[in-house]
């Protein structure tokens, strides 16, 4: 990385070229020379798209986002891009969207990486791993420090386009009908959890059983399983988890900050006029700020109905219980790594990241929180 001086930086920020009116003037050459490089795209061409996503329909947060997201485009676009979103199941199943866009099947996806995992390992690294980055810390690899390349390059192969557009925040660590109070509390526990913490809970002695969405309220309350995660207060409320298990733990080890994507089918992205695929990106930070946004505000109002609801219990993983399920991580991850090398690749990058960024919230984000709450 190219170092800057202190002198060049004070002066660079003191600079008239910075702070004037030189930087909002853009160069009027540079359309012209990127549309003779696409001779074919037609700039007021219209174009109808579909977007496929993964959620259910008007889904709170994630698909009311995939249709907001729909809805700026088109404002912005003046109409001539508009976007039809189908939810999970109305156009093909939700987990065939990845194929679907891929194959052209739509043009747009919306969903979260990990769930592509059995197409290519390493597309869990951009979604969430266990003890991975929190939503600020993912935004920052993504978007400023090599992440988002990394990304496209993994996609690429698939014939896709992605974007972040949003993420979950810190999740919770789930409900339980049974006290956690040592790593052994795990061995024989049953639990809905899907993804890499649910391997992380295999190791650990428990087994994680996938169930549908519509099934999990059922299968905790008849005691098939002992325990679930969902997502965080607002959608665990939604659930009505607080009505039949009585502890909620914290925080949620397996899914520190949850990226949610949008892909686009490359040969579709690629016909775009340039001022279309800028409005396609712009839309995509918009969405990003909106849904960290939405799910900070109504995990805090959610969360408030629970810690007044005096049938739970909320309770804080024990320590030690933490630092197994870290270790065990560590070697769920390695394994990932050590077989397929674009994952090594993802994952070094990541990891190096997230090592520097977390030495720099020791002095920041963890030092105020502790303020704040001392
Ligand atoms: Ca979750």
């Amino acid at each position: 990385m190219k170092q800057i001086t202190r002198r060049k930086f004070v002066k660079n920020i003191t600079s008239k070229t910075v702070l004037g009116a030189g930087l909002l003037t853009l160069p009027s050459c540079s359309k012209q020379s990127s549309n003779q490089a696409f001779p074919n795209i037609q700039t007021n061409k219209s174009y109808k798209w579909k977007m496929i996503t993964t959620w259910p329909p008007h889904f709170p947060i994630m698909g009311e986002g995939a249709e907001k997201l729909a809805e700026w485009i088109e404002e912005m676009s003046g109409g001539q891009l508009q976007i039809h979103v189908y939810g999970g199941g109305e156009l093909v199943p939700a987990l065939e969207a990845f194929d679907a866009v891929s194959q052209g099947v739509a043009e747009m996806g919306h969903g979260a990486s990990y769930y592509w995992a059995g197409k290519a390992a390493a597309t869990q690294f951009f979604a969430s791993v266990p003890f991975g980055m929190n939503a600020q810390q993912m935004n920052a690899w993504l978007y400023s420090g090599g992440g988002l390349e990394l990304w496209q390059e993994v996609y690429s192969a698939f014939n896709l386009v992605p974007f972040p557009i949003g993420n979950s925040g810190v999740q919770m660590g789930g409900w339980f009908n049974k006290e956690i109070n040592s790593i052994d509390d795990i061995r024989g526990l049953k639990m809905r959890i899907p993804g890499l913490g649910g391997k992380v809970i295999g190791q650990a002695g428990g087994s994680a059983i996938l169930s549908a969405g519509g099934e999990i309220f059922t299968n905790l309350e008849r005691g098939v399983i002992d325990a679930t995660e969902w997502v965080g207060p607002y959608h665990d409320f939604l659930m009505g988890f607080h009505k039949i298990a009585k502890y909620y733990y914290f925080p949620g080890w397996h899914e520190p900050g949850t990226v949610l994507e949008m892909f686009i089918n490359k040969n579709a992205y690629n016909s775009l006029p340039d001022h279309l695929k800028s409005i396609i990106k712009t839309a995509a930070y918009r969405s990003n700020i909106w849904t960290v946004s939405e799910f900070e505000s109504k995990n805090s109002d959610y969360l408030q109905k629970l810690i007044q609801n005096p049938k739970i219990e909320l309770r804080r993983f024990p320590d030690d219980v933490l630092k197994k399920l870290k270790q065990i991580s560590n070697d769920v991850i390695n394994e990932i790594i050590s077989s397929d090398s674009s994952s090594k690749k993802v994952y070094q990058s990541f990891e190096k990241f997230k090592l520097k960024v977390s030495t720099w919230s020791v002095y920041s984000e963890r030092a105020y929180y502790k303020a704040l709450t001392s």
